[in-house]
């Protein structure tokens, strides 16, 4: 059967990993979590000093970030995991602090030509499902199947703090949401590669939506493309 790509855009913590993970389940396709790769890449800048919760040494990381070595490896479950030079970082890179040195390392262009240019390689054989920021106006600009997920910064940061307290991170609604917002705003307005949705890409506001409901319509238009 023909195989496609499907890119899936979207704001921060709007369940864009979710619907990816599991379309990818059911169609027996590769799932790349792309805002993951940033993650890593800013837990590797704040393992080096390069990066603090003010400050990061742009041409440090601009020069250093070919040693940068990322891959991701399925676990017992199935479940994809991210490794940086050999080593499972899965866990570290889910807190606020690693979120927040994220948004701001993929600023770089140095940083997002690098992990374009991995995700690329990852992409070549297609029946691949990827989510990110970028990944249907500039890293596959040619994916059949574009989706453009979005829900309210409340709704996301509500959603984002039940995460987050699930995990044992102690937060208020209030930081949560104002990180939401902060992080929205750069992905927005930064030079290289800012978040917007490609021409083509087709909206899906979930704010309404239950997740069986999404995955709904997601399977569907996933199914009208590779008739
Ligand atoms: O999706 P997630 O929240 O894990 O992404 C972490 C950060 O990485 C985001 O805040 C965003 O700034 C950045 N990112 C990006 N381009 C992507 C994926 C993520 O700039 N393709």
């Amino acid at each position: 059967m023909k195989k496609i790509i499907v890119a899936i855009d979207g704001f921060s913590s709007c369940g864009k990993s979710t619907m990816a993970k599991q379309l990818a389940h059911e169609v027996g396709y590769i799932y790349v979590d792309t805002g993951a790769m940033y993650r890593a890449v800013s837990l590797y800048c704040m393992r080096n000093g390069w990066m603090d919760a003010e400050n990061m040494d742009v041409d440090c990381i601009e020069s250093n970030i070919g040693t940068v070595h990322l891959e991701f490896k399925l676990n017992d479950q199935g479940k994809a995991e991210i490794y940086l030079n050999g080593e499972n970082v899965e866990k570290e890179i889910r807190t606020l602090e690693v979120s927040n040195g994220a948004s701001r390392v993929s600023t770089l262009g140095a940083v997002r030509r690098e992990l374009v240019r991995q995700q690329q390689i990852m992409g070549v054989e297609k029946g691949i499902v990827m989510d990110g920021r970028d990944i249907g106006t500039v890293v596959f600009p040619e994916a059949e199947l574009k989706v453009f997920l979005t829900a309210s910064a409340e709704i996301r940061a509500k959603r984002r703090m039940d995460e987050l307290r699930g995990k044992g991170e102690k937060v208020s609604y209030e930081e949560v949401l104002a990180n939401v917002k902060e992080r929205d705003d750069r992905d927005q307005n930064r030079k290289e590669s800012p978040l917007k949705k490609a021409d083509d890409a087709i909206v899906i506001d979930n704010s309404e939506l239950s997740i069986v409901e999404q995955q709904e319509i997601l399977r569907s238009l996933f199914d009208q493309k590779i008739k």
